[in-house]
């Protein structure tokens, strides 16, 4: 509640795998929320939980076009926080569509900002720590600008959070917008989609299926992997903080870790006995990644409490169970999910 009334917060990229979450969080702590989202890589199942919520729409829209009549009329003059979560995360789905996950986050974010200047609402931007690119700097703080390869595969979506980033911070310099820039390094848990492409997903996947686990390159890469839940916490403190910040917060766990030594402890942790099969390493795939939580800490008092074991135990469960699912499912899988999609 706001000042008596109840809060009417706007989730963008809500049908996806932390913005799922994001509105579960939000709804418990009572507020009204409105999802857009294209469902391109989110999906309607993420969201079925919710159908009768009476606090609780869907628009399926997407970011680039302007913000929806019905979105402008609910929010008119009352909308609290906008939460900006819409723009897809897997490299191989930025990648699929390149100019559409620029134009995601750029135009995107100036449509979401422009509602923010004409309602008052406070602007909350899912940047990541791609905008770190390969870092020379570990771990990675906030005043680090970078080392992106501006012109690379991966630059339609590292280039275009910095875009939006910059787009973010000359609204508020200009005064026009409240604004909140998160940097969220690697997060994972259940509702990934399973054919997500990122690493957790795919070795948990394959993991559990006994198919062979794909590890790109020689796996000595390392990243931080923060459980979804410790994001969902950190991005509600960032929204609601209103003491003075300038400039981006990072959001991830620092504890660092190879990408081979996940491959084994997920081995461990599911007793498959899959064989792991070497990949070629994609293009400017970053070789290290850690992020320094000490503006988190401090000022929004905010850390990660949720293990590695602990995370990846619900999250092997939760694929556990899709895994189940889709074998009780008819021959053809993926006209079934389909049509269950459609039933939500
Ligand atoms: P996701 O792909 O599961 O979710 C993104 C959601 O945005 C999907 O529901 C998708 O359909 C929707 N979307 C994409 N483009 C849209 C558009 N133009 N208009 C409307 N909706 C659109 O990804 P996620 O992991 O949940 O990531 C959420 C946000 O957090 C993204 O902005 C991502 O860049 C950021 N982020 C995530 C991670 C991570 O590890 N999960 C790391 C860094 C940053
Ligand atoms: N990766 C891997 N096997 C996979 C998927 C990814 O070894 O099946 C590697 C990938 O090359 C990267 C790391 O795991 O080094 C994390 O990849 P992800 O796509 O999850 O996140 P990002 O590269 O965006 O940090």
């Amino acid at each position: 509640m706001k000042n008596g009334r109840r809060q009417l917060v706007l989730v963008a990229g809500g049908a996806g795998f932390v913005g799922s979450h994001l509105c579960d969080s939000l709804l418990a702590d009572g507020a009204h929320v409105i999802c857009i989202d294209n469902l391109k890589t989110g999906r309607k199942l993420n969201l079925r939980h919710l159908e009768r919520e009476p606090l609780f729409d869907l628009i399926e829209a997407d970011i680039i076009d302007p913000v929806p009549a019905r979105v402008l009329r609910q929010s008119k003059s009352q909308i609290d926080f906008v939460y900006n979560l819409a723009c897809p995360a897997s490299p191989p789905h930025y990648q699929a569509d390149p100019e559409h996950t620029m134009m995601t986050s750029v135009l995107g974010s100036r449509n979401l900002l422009r509602l923010c200047e004409d309602t008052g609402a406070r602007f909350l931007l899912a940047s990541t720590s791609e905008v770190y690119g390969d870092p020379e700097v570990h771990p990675q703080r906030e005043s680090y600008w970078g080392n992106v390869n501006s012109i690379g595969p991966r630059a339609c979506y590292d280039e275009g959070k910095r875009a939006a980033e910059a787009l973010t911070f000359d609204f508020e310099r200009a005064g026009r917008a409240s604004v909140r820039v998160a940097r969220i390094f690697n997060t994972y848990g259940p509702r990934m989609a399973a054919d997500d492409g990122r690493v957790v997903s795919n070795v948990v996947t394959q993991a559990i299926a006994g198919e062979d686990i794909t590890v790109y390159g020689d796996g000595s890469q390392t990243r931080s992997f923060c459980y979804v839940d410790d994001l969902v916490t950190g991005l509600k403190a960032l929204m609601r903080h209103d003491g003075p910040l300038k400039g981006p917060v990072n959001l991830g766990n620092p504890n660092e870790l190879r990408v081979s030594d996940l491959v084994e402890l997920v081995l461990a942790m599911t007793g498959s006995s899959s064989a792991v099969v070497r990949r070629p390493l994609p293009v400017d795939d970053p070789r290290r990644r850690r992020p320094d939580i000490t503006i988190a800490r401090e000022l929004l008092g905010w850390a990660p409490v949720t293990s590695l074991e602990k995370g990846l135990e619900s999250t092997i469960a939760w694929f556990s169970d899709e895994h189940d699912r889709s074998k009780a499912r008819p021959a053809n899988r993926a006209a079934f999910a389909l049509a269950e999609d459609a039933r939500v």
